[in-house]
């Protein structure tokens, strides 16, 4: 086995990087999860994760990644048979929806060619034709982790709301919360479902569900059969600062450390980071002369970039070549895009030079790859990030 000096580079878009604050908080004693202590712990990160999904309502926190809250999502609101309706923006929203097909839902997915977010209008058109109300659900990912495009959430609830229709509103906020802006309660969303290894720079291991008021209600009544995935347990028992069942309480002592720096920094300041490692991104691919598999520049993702290689030339192999050379970990290509593309993640505990590091491990193994002409992009980064220093 080769051995490297110096820190890994994960820049996979997710897991990502836990910062060393965030590990040393973890690596406290675990103590009794029924004993007062916690009952400390648990009321305040019940109450400050809130601020990041920007709601007053209750999240839920379940010990799993971030499928399991897909599932607690659908199986708390929904019975088999109902219809759903939900967007192919990627490998993503494809998983779901085959979640939701082994659930016994009625999934009607609209098509999409993996470039772009998911479309308001074609939802609109879909929801308007929709006269008897049969769907009763709209599920959209808000951050497409396999393709690096972002959706519209709020253009999305304003399409739902033109129609009239009653169906509920379900966003996928894995890959996108705290890396760029998210409002549950202002967007209207009534499920919102995310996870700990992305943007909130935790280990794996934790999911979350945001709920409407309108949500819980139907759950009270509806929903399928169900017992880890309930939401009125946790409601009842997190109003005490307990759970049902034990929690992950040292990912909750990382959740109370890495949403104190969230705010320190200012989630606006966070958001607007992502959103220059983003262009930054952007202006190394377009130097190297290749293309963003995101065609549309208002769905860009501030998260990750996924870079479309030349036909004929095999991502995962770069990928290989990158890792073994120079320690650096990218993401694969998923799906149908298998071999086709890399992804380059810039989320989460990450900064400027994390970024110059990055891009110049992957302008490295593109030309060791063969591709001679792959240059200027790092300088084309740094001086847009210089650019935006002095602004
Ligand atoms: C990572 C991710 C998931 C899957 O989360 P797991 O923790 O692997 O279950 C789902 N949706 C999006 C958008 C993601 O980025």
């Amino acid at each position: 086995m080769t051995t490297h000096s110096g820190r890994h580079f994960l820049q996979i878009p997710g897991p990502t990087n836990v910062p060393d604050r965030v590990l040393r908080a973890i690596d406290s004693p675990t103590i009794d999860h029924r004993g007062p202590e916690f009952v400390e712990l648990g009321l305040e990160v019940l109450g400050s994760i809130k601020t990041i999904f920007k709601t007053t309502n209750p999240v839920i926190i379940f010990p799993a990644s971030g499928t399991g809250a897909w599932e607690s999502a659908l199986v708390n609101v929904l019975q088999s048979g109902d219809k759903v309706l939900m967007c192919e923006t990627g490998q993503f929203s494809t998983l779901w929806s085959r979640l939701a097909e082994r659930l016994g839902l009625d999934v009607e997915i609209i098509p999409g060619d993996w470039r772009r977010g998911a479309d308001p209008v074609s939802i609109e058109e879909r929801l308007t034709a929709d006269t008897g109300h049969e769907i009763k659900a709209v599920c959209v990912v808000h951050n497409e982790t396999s393709t690096g495009s972002l959706s519209r959430i709020k253009d999305v609830r304003d399409a739902i709301d033109r129609t009239g229709h009653p169906a509920l509103y379900m966003v996928d906020t894995i890959s996108s919360l705290a890396s760029t802006d998210y409002r549950h309660d202002e967007w209207g969303v009534d499920v919102t479902v995310s996870g700990s290894q992305k943007g909130l720079m935790l280990p794996p291991g934790l999911s979350f569900v945001a709920v409407s008021d309108r949500a819980i209600k139907v759950s009270e009544t509806g929903g399928m059969p169900r017992s880890y995935w309930r939401w009125d347990e946790m409601i009842e028992q997190n109003a005490k600062g307990v759970f049902p069942y034990t929690p992950a309480t040292n990912l909750l002592y990382g959740l109370k450390e890495a949403v104190a720096m969230l705010h320190e920094e200012g989630l606006d300041n966070v958001f607007a980071r992502h959103a220059r490692h983003g262009e930054a991104t952007r202006r190394a691919v377009s130097a190297w002369s290749l293309d963003n598999l995101c065609v549309n520049p208002d769905e860009y993702s501030p998260v990750l970039t996924t870079v479309m290689v030349p036909d004929g030339s095999d991502a995962d192999v770069l990928r290989k070549l990158i890792l073994e050379k120079f320690d650096m970990s990218l993401g694969t290509g998923l799906g149908k895009v298998a071999g086709k593309v890399f992804r380059i993640g810039h989320l989460g505990h990450f900064n400027d030079l994390t970024l110059a590091g990055t891009l110049s491990g992957v302008e490295m193994g593109l030309r060791m790859f063969g591709m001679d002409n792959a240059k200027g992009g790092v300088d084309a980064a740094l001086e847009y990030l210089a650019s935006q220093a002095n602004a």
